[in-house]
């Protein structure tokens, strides 16, 4: 980077859309069902003809309000729904259902890591609203050139959490989408899947001097649908705003979309003022009201939210910052744990055998912590039989693989494979003997002093017990014997 642009700092907001988990679209009984044929989960209400009457979805506002809660805002007691107008190919209508100057919740914040400690970035505000459809562009041979739409989307519950301009590296906004993400699937209330455009993200940027305290203006980058793109696209939005203003020229004000293939952003359109939607309030819809008794009671049912879980499983159970932050990355994967270390309290061994084996086994087989035919009573009692000596760590991974395809229990794995470990002194001390007459130069070497010819004795053996020898008495065994 050269000197003229190290003067400048980037500054960045976003505004993240969620996908809610309800069964059923905001204003209609539609089913919300990723992958179903196109147009077939549409009805008069989603698609907008005359004469129909939205009716609010309960549980979105439910939803709603817990992630409002969850970054801190306040909740608004009554909020407004309203027409956004503006004319697209996948809105019927010809205007969303939006919140506008009335929305639910406003003024929070969300603690973020960015690898250079802790930093808040404020929340502006959290709002609902309904979601547009998707435009397919024709491929094959007879599609060329054609675009279809599918109105299943249409009308779906989103929540849009708007950030203020905090956030002053791509690094941090991607953090920040994390966090958000992590708290959203905590809640259990958006499946966070960005592929399938569950949460999708606008990154506003500017450029100012360091030091400067106005607003540069800003260009919006649309619907990133992943951290990677998100990253990209804003370190290349940043590069290409200095390289403007430190040319003398003036970055303008405008919506633009980022090309993973070439990683550039280009224009898409100049940027709408809000009176270009001419917003007003949606005469189908009364103001929508909460009491503070159904906000509190609410609060009450919120889980214990990642960051706070992270550092109590570091203080809790001393675990490392990296290791907590690995078994909190899923509610289902740290509740397995917690499960596990109550019923065999190691924290540092249960930790090493979930982030280990546990998830490396998931990961191969790609299933989910709820799809694992372990569980944590299943792998608390194989903790249990590797501390009491019954069987070896090496054979315990043998087992844990086993559990893992069979869902059976270690000890009739172990019992049913003669798995266990060797610790009869007699039927040791056979093996040693054999062991001792098959390699009489080695013998010799040992007596004479060369005494880490221990270590090729225990192997020997347990080669021939296939691992299923205690070790340490092994060891004993042959010292004694030729001692
Ligand atoms: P718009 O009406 O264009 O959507 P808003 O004022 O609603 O703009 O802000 C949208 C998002 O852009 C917010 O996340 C806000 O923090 C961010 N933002 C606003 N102004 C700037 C700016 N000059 N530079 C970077 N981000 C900005
Ligand atoms: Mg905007
Ligand atoms: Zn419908």
């Amino acid at each position: 980077m050269s000197a003229a642009m190290e003067r400048y700092e980037a500054v960045i907001g976003l505004e993240v859309h969620a996908q809610l988990l309800t069964d059923s679209k905001l204003f209609c009984g539609c089913s919300t069902r990723f992958g179903a044929s196109p147009n077939t989960q549409v009805c008069p209400v989603c698609l907008g003809m005359p004469g129909v009457l939205p009716a609010l979805n309960e549980k979105a506002v439910l939803y709603a309000i817990k992630m409002a809660l969850s970054v801190d805002c306040t909740v608004n007691r009554k909020s407004v729904f309203a027409r956004k107008n503006y004319f697209y190919p996948d809105l019927p209508k010809g205007y969303q259902i939006s919140q506008y100057d009335e929305p639910l919740a406003k003024e929070g914040s969300l603690e973020i890591d960015a690898g250079e400690g802790k930093k808040r970035v404020g929340i502006t505000r959290v709002h609902m609203e309904e979601d547009a459809g998707k435009l397919l562009h024709g491929e094959g041979p007879a599609e060329e050139g054609f675009s279809f739409v599918d109105l299943n989307r249409t009308g779906v519950a989103l929540i849009e959490i708007v950030s203020e301009p905090d956030i002053r590296t791509p690094d941090e906004a991607v953090a920040y989408l994390k966090s958000l993400r992590d708290i959203l699937v905590y809640l259990e209330i958006c499946d966070g899947n960005m592929q399938e455009g569950s949460l999708r993200c606008d990154g506003n940027v500017s450029i100012r001097p360091f030091g400067e305290a106005k607003l540069g203006v800003k260009a919006e980058l649309k619907n990133m649908n992943s951290f990677k793109f998100l990253k990209d696209a804003l370190a290349y939005e940043i590069n290409r705003q200095t390289e403007l203003v430190i040319g003398g020229k003036r970055v303008i004000q405008e919506t633009r979309l980022f090309d993973p293939a070439t990683g550039a952003t280009r224009p898409m359109r100049t940027k709408e003022a809000a009176h270009d939607y001419r917003y007003f309030p949606e005469p189908d819809l009364l103001p929508l009201v909460v009491t503070e008794e159904e906000v509190e009671d609410l609060r009450k049912t919120l889980p214990e939210l990642p960051a706070r879980k992270k550092e109590r499983f570091e203080k809790e159970y001393s675990i490392s910052p990296y290791d907590s932050g690995v078994l909190v990355s899923s509610k289902r994967l740290a509740d397995f744990y917690e499960q596990t270390v109550k019923r065999f309290n190691e924290p540092k061994t249960v930790a090493n055998w979930v982030m280990g084996d546990f998830l490396r086994l998931l990961n191969e087989n790609s299933k989910d912590v709820s799809e694992s035919p372990v569980t944590p009573g299943k792998l608390a009692k194989l903790l249990s039989m590797i501390k009491e000596g019954a069987i070896s760590g090496k054979i315990a991974k043998e087992v844990f693989e086993e559990m893992f395809k069979t869902g059976k229990d270690a000890d009739a794995i172990v019992k049913g494979g003669g798995l266990t470990q060797i610790s009869d002194e007699g039927e040791l001390a056979g093996i040693v003997e054999g062991v001792i007459g098959k390699n009489p130069s080695e013998v010799e070497k040992y007596r004479a002093g060369k005494t880490n010819l221990l270590g090729f004795f225990v192997g020997e053996v347990m080669k021939l017990t296939k691992g299923r020898a205690n070790p340490q008495l092994v060891s004993e065994l042959i010292k004694k014997r030729l001692g």
